[in-house]
């Protein structure tokens, strides 16, 4: 476990990049070695709807149509979950923020809090290798876990390597609806980059390497970081 630089205060991360980027990937394993916990809407979003809830019913209209969740529903959520005492210590944002209102609104909750943002690590893929990724996705149905049926295959075929659940597809993951994800991300997700850069905040990663160089290059911006 790599311990929290006391100078550097905590890690109040958001991970940034296209759909199929690898965050949810990276997030794995740097929530382990920071102990810091991972905030995924996206995870939000996929137990409300497995769970059947109201929530749920209302964010999977939009995650099939490959259309984003209105703002107020996610920053909402957000703001719940980052009221709760394990984020305190540092946390890890995955999916969040997707727009400049989610982003501003961020900001407006942290800032007075005390807790600003340290970092936004923003994964950059080429497009092209996008769809790739997100077609051969498969996630345990249980835990969560991300596979990709070429570059991350689990140890038995199907099942997963921490927890032994079944490997699905995502119904987003659907190759049209891959494409209608990947214009959602353009039209409003990538101005976050500029907002980010103009924060000073921004960090860029090459996502374009094997998944342990992806992480190394995380790492050593977060010791970076911590140095500053
Ligand atoms: P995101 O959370 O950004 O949508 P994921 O972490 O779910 O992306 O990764 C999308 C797919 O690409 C998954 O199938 C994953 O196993 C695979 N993947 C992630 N990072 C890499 C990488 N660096 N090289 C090759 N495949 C990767
Ligand atoms: P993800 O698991 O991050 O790929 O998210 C899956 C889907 O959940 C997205 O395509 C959106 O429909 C929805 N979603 C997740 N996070 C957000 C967000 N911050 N804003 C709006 N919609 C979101």
């Amino acid at each position: 476990m790599r311990t929290i630089n006391p100078e550097a205060n905590q890690y109040n991360l958001v991970l940034l990049g296209p759909p199929g980027a690898g965050k949810g990937t990276q997030a794995e394993r740097l929530v382990k070695d920071y102990q810091i916990p991972h905030v995924s809407t996206g995870d939000i979003f996929r137990a409300s709807i497995k769970a059947g809830t109201a929530l749920g019913r209302e964010a999977q209209k939009y995650i099939d149509a490959g259309e984003l969740v209105p703002d107020k529903v996610v920053i909402g959520i957000v703001q719940e979950r980052l009221k709760e005492s394990d984020t305190k210590a540092g946390f890890l944002l995955d999916g969040f923020p997707r727009t400049v209102p989610q982003a501003d609104a961020l900001d407006d909750f942290l800032r007075p809090a005390g807790r600003p943002l340290s970092a936004v690590i923003n994964i950059e893929v080429d497009p092209e290798i996008l769809v790739t990724r997100l077609s051969g996705r498969r996630i345990c149905k249980q835990c969560g876990a991300v596979y990709h049926v070429a570059t991350k295959k689990p140890v038995q075929d199907g099942v997963c390597d921490h927890c032994d659940g079944q490997l699905r597809q995502r119904v987003d993951d659907q190759e049209e609806t891959v494409r209608k994800r990947l214009q959602v991300y353009a039209a409003q997700t990538e101005p976050l980059i500029r907002y980010y850069q103009e924060a000073g905040l921004l960090r860029q990663i090459n996502g374009d390497q094997d998944i342990n160089r992806v992480y190394q290059d995380i790492v050593h911006a977060l010791e970076a970081l911590a140095n500053d």
